[in-house]
Formats: C-alpha cells, sequence, structure tokens
C-alpha cells in the first residue's frame, strides 16, 4: 500500500508520549484514527451551560467567565486555597486549587475560557476541583470585528477522558492538520460534485476548525457521505468477490425429491414461501455461491423454504449442512425435517444428527455417514464446521438464526466445501432495510412476511402493577387455568436471583441501563430463584412440575430441563431469555413475561413467538411496574398493540442507540459508522449504495480508484485490528 499520509503513525506526529495517552483514552494510533476522532458537538464561546443542572460526579466540559478570585489559607494546615468563582449568566460554580496561588495571574475576573473537570458538592455548592482549563486569549488587540467572529466561533467538543480532555484533543488534532498534506479522496470527484460534497481534505479541516455552524454542518455531510460510500463498497467488493467463485450448480429435475416434496404437502405454500423458493432455485443453478439470507417471523415457514433447498441440492448428489444455535435445537429440527418429509423421503436423504454430546459409537456412525455422503442432510450446531465432520460433497450450508453468526464464521463455512458451498441464512429477528444493507450489506436479503394460513394469532397484554397491583395475583390464576386444559407455561424473569441479571444479549442490557439510569423501573427485578420458589409455594399449582432454566446451569443440564419440557413432563418453565431462540413446543400456550420493561422490544417478541405454536391460542402477559405514560411502559404497550415483528423493529431500532444495533464486530470495528446512523440516514445509505456499485461495476478492483481501494484495504486493517483486540 503506498504511504497515505493518514497511515503515519501518531507518535511521529505528537511525540510517544501524548501518543500513548491517546492511544490509551481513545484507542488511536494513526494520523487517520486520530483525524476521525470526531467532535461529539460543538460549543459557541457565548454559549452558556445551564451551570445549575451540572450532574454531580460527571467530567463536565464548560464554557464561562471567571468572576470572583479569592484566596485563603487551610484551616487545619499549611497552604492556602484558591477559590474561582465562574458564572455562564445561569449559575455559578466554584472552582477550588490548594497551594495554587499562582493561578490568580491568570484567572482574572473578566477572563473567559473553558473548563472541565469532576463535578463535585461540597456542602451544597457545586464546584470542580483542580479543574484543567485554557482561557481565551481575546484582548491580543483585535479589533470589534474579529471580536465578533472570533465569538462565533464554534469549539469542538471531542469526547474526551478524565486524562485526556476535549482542548488537548483539539490542540493534537491541530499540530496534525497543521502539516497535512493533501488526502486523496476515497470518494471520486464525480460522485461528489454531483452532490455537491467538498472535497475529503476541506472536510477533515472544517470538522476539526469550523469558523463558523455551516462548516462543521457541510464537513459533516460530506465526511458522513464518505462513511457511507466505503462501507458500501466495501460490502458491494466482498460480495462481488464472493460471487466471482466458482460453485456447484444445485438443480432439482422434473419428477425428482422436491416435486414429489411439494406434491405431498398438505398445504399449499404462501405467496412469499414460493417467492423465496424460486429466488433460492435461481441463486442454486447458478455456478456463484448463493449468499443469502431469508427472515421472517418465527412460524412464517423459513425451515419449510430451506428444506426445499436441501432436497434440490440432495437430488444434484450434494450434501446439505444445517446449523442450529443449540444441540436443542439441533435434535428437534432432526425430528421435525424427517417428519415433514415423510418416511419415504426421510429414507433417501437420511437427516442425521451429529453433535458433540451423543454416545460416541452414534457420533461415529453419523460422521461416517457425512463423509461417504450416504446422509444428505446433516444437523449440527456450529461445532459441526468446526471439528473434524468431513463431508463427501457439500453443496449447502443453512445457518438457522443469524444472532451469533458473522462475516468471519461465515467465511469459514465456505472452506468445507470442495467447491464453495451455497449458503443460506435464516433469521426470525426482523432487519430493517437500512441495518440489513448495512450489516449484512454481503448478503441478497428475502423476507417472508406473509404467515401460512389459519394460524390462531397469539393475544398480548399488559399487566401494569402501578396501577393495578390487584392483578398480581390473577396471573398465576390464569396459568393454572392453562394448566387445567393440559397445557404448559413459561414464565420469564430478567434475572436469575438478586444478584444476578440475564436479559440477554447486550444491546438490551445497555438499554436496560438506560432505563434504570431515567429512573423509569424498579430497580429490583423479578429473578427465576425466588419467583421458582413462590411459584411452587402457591396452593394453585400443588402438584405441578416446576423447574427452572437459565445460562448458569451446566448445558446438559439444560438440555435436560428443556427435553423435559418439550416432552410435557413439566408444567411451568421459570427460565431468562434462555428459552429464546427456537424452542419448539406446541403444548405451550401462555407466556408470563416479569417485568417486562426490562427486556427490549425485538426481544419480548421473539420471546412471545414460543407460545402458540401448535393449534392452541397464544397468551402472553407482558407484566410490568413501570408507570403509565413512561418510556419503559411504551415499550412495553408497543409489544402488546402489534404482532408485526417488523414495525417493533424499526420501534427498537428508534429506541436503542447506534452502535447497540449493529453490535461491534458486525459493523466492522471502530472505523466503519461514525457518523453515520442507520436509522436516521436510510437514504444517504441508499445512494451511497447505488453510487458505490457503479463505480465498482466499472471499476471491479478499484485500480483506476487508488484512495477508494486504500480506504478500504485500511477499513479492513481496523476491523481485524479491533478483531484481535477483541478476541
Ligand atoms: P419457521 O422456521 O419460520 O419458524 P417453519 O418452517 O418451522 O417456520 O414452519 C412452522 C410450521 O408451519 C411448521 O409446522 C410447518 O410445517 C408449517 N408450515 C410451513 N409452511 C406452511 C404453509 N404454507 N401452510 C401451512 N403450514 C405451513
Ligand atoms: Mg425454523
Amino acid at each position: 500500500m503506498p504511504d497515505s499520509p493518514l497511515d503515519a503513525r501518531l507518535s511521529g506526529a505528537l511525540g510517544g508520549r501524548t501518543a500513548s495517552a491517546f492511544a490509551k483514552a481513545f484507542g488511536v494510533s494513526t494520523v487517520g484514527d486520530l483525524l476521525s476522532h470526531y467532535p461529539r458537538r460543538y460549543a459557541r464561546r457565548g454559549e452558556l451551560t445551564a451551570l445549575a443542572e451540572l450532574p454531580l460526579d460527571e467530567n463536565v466540559t464548560i464554557v464561562a467567565e471567571v468572576l470572583e478570585v479569592r484566596e485563603r489559607p487551610m484551616r487545619a494546615r499549611r497552604g492556602s486555597i484558591l477559590e474561582v468563582k465562574i458564572s455562564d449568566g445561569s449559575g455559578i460554580l466554584t472552582l477550588t486549587f490548594f497551594n495554587q496561588s499562582w493561578r490568580s495571574k491568570e484567572l482574572r475576573p473578566g477572563s473567559r475560557g473553558i473548563f472541565a473537570g469532576k463535578v463535585t458538592d461540597y456542602r451544597g455548592t457545586r464546584g470542580l476541583n483542580h479543574p484543567d482549563y485554557e482561557l481565551f486569549d481575546v484582548e491580543l488587540g483585535r479589533g470589534e470585528a474579529s471580536v465578533s467572529k472570533w465569538a462565533q466561533q464554534p469549539i469542538p467538543i471531542y469526547p474526551a477522558t478524565a486524562s485526556v480532555a476535549s482542548w488537548q484533543v483539539q490542540k493534537a488534532i491541530g499540530v496534525v492538520l497543521d502539516t497535512l498534506p493533501a488526502l486523496a479522496d476515497p470518494v471520486p470527484e464525480s460522485v461528489r460534485s454531483e452532490r455537491q460534497l467538498m472535497s475529503f481534505s476541506r472536510a477533515i479541516d472544517l470538522i476539526h476548525r469550523p469558523e463558523k455552524d455551516s462548516d462543521w454542518r457541510t464537513a459533516r455531510d460530506a465526511l458522513r457521505f464518505q462513511e457511507a460510500f466505503v462501507l458500501q463498497a466495501a460490502l458491494l467488493q466482498q460480495r462481488a468477490r464472493l460471487r466471482s467463485r466458482t460453485a456447484t450448480t444445485r438443480v432439482a429435475g422434473a419428477g425428482g425429491m422436491l416435486e414429489r416434496f411439494d406434491a405431498d404437502l398438505p398445504f399449499e405454500l404462501t405467496g412469499d414461501q414460493k417467492f423465496v423458493g424460486r429466488e433460492i432455485t435461481a441463486d442454486l443453478a447458478s455456478d456463484a455461491p448463493m449468499n443469502r439470507l431469508v427472515q421472517g417471523e418465527v412460524g412464517s415457514g423459513k425451515t419449510l423454504v430451506a428444506v426445499r433447498a436441501m432436497l434440490a441440492v440432495a437430488e444434484s448428489g450434494g450434501q446439505s449442512a444445517l446449523l442450529a444455535p443449540t444441540e436443542v435445537l439441533a435434535a428437534q429440527h432432526v425430528r421435525s425435517i424427517a417428519r415433514v418429509l415423510g418416511p419415504e423421503l426421510a429414507a433417501r436423504v437420511r437427516p442425521t444428527l451429529i453433535t458433540g454430546q451423543m454416545p460416541l459409537a452414534d457420533r461415529r456412525k453419523a460422521t461416517l455417514a457425512a463423509v461417504s455422503g450416504h446422509a444428505s442432510i446433516v444437523v449440527g450446531t456450529h461445532a459441526l464446521m468446526s471439528e473434524s465432520v468431513e463431508f463427501f460433497d457439500l453443496g449447502l450450508v443453512v445457518v438457522d438464526e443469524q444472532h451469533r453468526f458473522g462475516v468471519e464464521q461465515r467465511e469459514s463455512l465456505r472452506q468445507k466445501g470442495h467447491t464453495p458451498p451455497h449458503v443460506l441464512v435464516l433469521t426470525a429477528t426482523p432487519i430493517p432495510r437500512t441495518v440489513a444493507m448495512t450489516v449484512f450489506g454481503d448478503l441478497d436479503v428475502s423476507t417472508i412476511a406473509e404467515l401460512p394460513a389459519g394460524r390462531v394469532p397469539i393475544e398480548s397484554f399488559v399487566v401494569p402493577l402501578a396501577e393495578k397491583p390487584a392483578w398480581g395475583s390473577r396471573i398465576w390464576q390464569r396459568i393454572s387455568e392453562e394448566l387445567a386444559l393440559g397445557r404448559q407455561a413459561f414464565v420469564v424473569c430478567p434475572a436469575i436471583d438478586s444478584t444476578v441479571v440475564e436479559v440477554g444479549d447486550e444491546p438490551d442490557a445497555a438499554e436496560v441501563r438506560d432505563a434504570a439510569d431515567a429512573g423509569e423501573a424498579p430497580v429490583a427485578r423479578a429473578n427465576v430463584t425466588d419467583v421458582l420458589a413462590s411459584i411452587r409455594a402457591r396452593p394453585e399449582f400443588a402438584g405441578r412440575r416446576v423447574e427452572e432454566l437459565h445460562g448458569r446451569m451446566p448445558g446438559e443440564l439444560k438440555d435436560q430441563v428443556m427435553r423435559a419440557f418439550a416432552a410435557g413432563d413439566i408444567d411451568v418453565l421459570v427460565a431468562t431469555t434462555v428459552i429464546e431462540v427456537g424452542v419448539d413446543v406446541p403444548n405451550a400456550s401462555v407466556m408470563v413475561v416479569l417485568d417486562a420493561d426490562r427486556f427490549g422490544v425485538s426481544q419480548l417478541h421473539q420471546l412471545r413467538g414460543r407460545v402458540g405454536r401448535g393449534g392452541v391460542p397464544g397468551l402472553c402477559l407482558l407484566v410490568t411496574h413501570a408507570e403509565a405514560e413512561s418510556l419503559a411502559r411504551e415499550r412495553v404497550e408497543a409489544v402488546a398493540s402489534t404482532l408485526d415483528g417488523f414495525e417493533l423493529a424499526q420501534k427498537d431500532l428508534e429506541l436503542r442507540r447506534e452502535g447497540d444495533v449493529l453490535g461491534r464486530n458486525q459493523a466492522g470495528g471502530r472505523s466503519s459508522l461514525r457518523l453515520l446512523r442507520v436509522v436516521t440516514d436510510g437514504d444517504l445509505i441508499l445512494e451511497a449504495r447505488e453510487a458505490a456499485g457503479f463505480v465498482l461495476d466499472a471499476d471491479p478492483e478499484l485500480e483506476s480508484h487508488e484512495a477508494l481501494r486504500e480506504a478500504l484495504e485500511r477499513r479492513l486493517d481496523e476491523s481485524s485490528r479491533d478483531f484481535l483486540a477483541k478476541n
């Protein structure tokens, strides 16, 4: 790679000590890293921060004027205290310095500056002890005009830490910018001029050193577009590279197994199933490897679509591997695939389970069936791919539930075939379009929105204990009524015991923290241990089998409990979100989610998909203490109000923060999304994708787009650095 000024080490530009302080504070190590440490916001010199409302114990940066300076001796010890009162016009804050009386020479009444430190409270007065500060030197003989220009100049406020303050970042960036050569622009001139975007060099300069607000706004627009453009170019190029490999075509013939299967189906495929089925058929018939994501609600018939694809592959002599997220689900898949195929087809394609837990002899038999090619459909967890399982001719990999499956894992799957296998990813988590384009931009996306006819929709209700505390006991009554009908129930809690929270994936944990910070919900959470004990103690559950399931139990025990529940040996399962993905117990008719406001919107939607899976009508009770009209309550109400997963996913996205939506690894590291917001920048992402597509079509290897090529390499480099740092 030719040396770009962006790749230069920071130590060269700032000196080793500063560079390592910055590396420690922000994880930046090159000039490019530092320059993309963008301001969080911009303050005006005249801007008056509401000092009166400063949050205690937080690091703040404020712009203010010195009112008064007083020095007094300390009472108990020798030495002096310098107290400086500063004001922003709305409130007064006291700065305190111990034994630094020399500061009174620069901190004179009337001088203005920017002050940073941790807010303390001393006898009811807010203050900063030993703050960092920088005074504005206005009185350097400038004229009126330049003073007013100066007053207008936005001050960039950077993400800062206790050890590196905002203006230290500003200074360092200034040092770098002063000697920065012109930057080659990853966005081609033609693309920029069409959108009237300024050049990269100018944008980088203005986002850090704006003279007026419009400067940083237009700079940010240009950089945001660049971000979207580089990201989409990376994804499109990745996609093109995959497609340029040669896969084996897999075509089902007339009068073959697939046709037979379709003819014997006891129901009609939905319109969406047919449509997606045709997309997959076309992919399999092409010699470019399929790389497709199928999203659809639980029960929308995705597995059926996958089974049809596997039959097409089997018919042309190839094998399929189906990867499930857990052993229980893998076992469940084998059973349901055998069932849907019927005895005759099942005997021909031999759905075979391979798991780490099976007895050695069985496992040996199963792996033999895979390597010899006798089994056309092999099911397991993704250990199936990493362990010593070999295939005779792997033609298709189906990943059920993409959750823990990133780009790297998909890549490692492709190594398993003699030619790259086709890949089909199934997910029940609806993904809004712009997110799909951003996170899964290397995949083609199909959607099954239509549910099979005759499904009894599940009913959801909020149980608002804040207003109706008496409904609390009605919940248990309701469950026992279902049990009396011979059905089973889930009770979901956000915590395992009074100390361990297990709400699920990180995103929701963050969301929960936010809610807690906002004081929206009580801190105490329903937990499995206590709820289990109290249910067992209730008279209406006498003689019922009530068990627990959570992430702290050993895997084997979890599987055992799940199997017993699936077999109907357990009546009530008190669980955390470990039951979230894919569990299929048609006889479970009711789910109670305690402290439902502790879960994310999409997560609640996923959870309730566990009930009402058979012919029995499903009921979901979302229990919450959150007050009416609070944000927490709103989320729960949203879930109860619709069964449309896409609508909820969009709502969820709006309520969440960006990094949480994308997941750090998936977003491709710190390089990828700095200014871009998938929620609000959907149109921009689309435009950028289109523009990047044009460029790549004309110049697939980017031979005449050196700056873009470099940007892509830099991006990859950063994400692998991130990856290494994480693993
Ligand atoms: P998903 O994998 O999306 O959760 P499945 O493929 O497992 O959905 O289908 C759920 C249930 O609905 C299965 O019992 C399946 O046989 C049945 N099913 C699938 N497609 C249809 C259809 N078009 N009409 C009626 N039932 C269907
Ligand atoms: Mg399924």
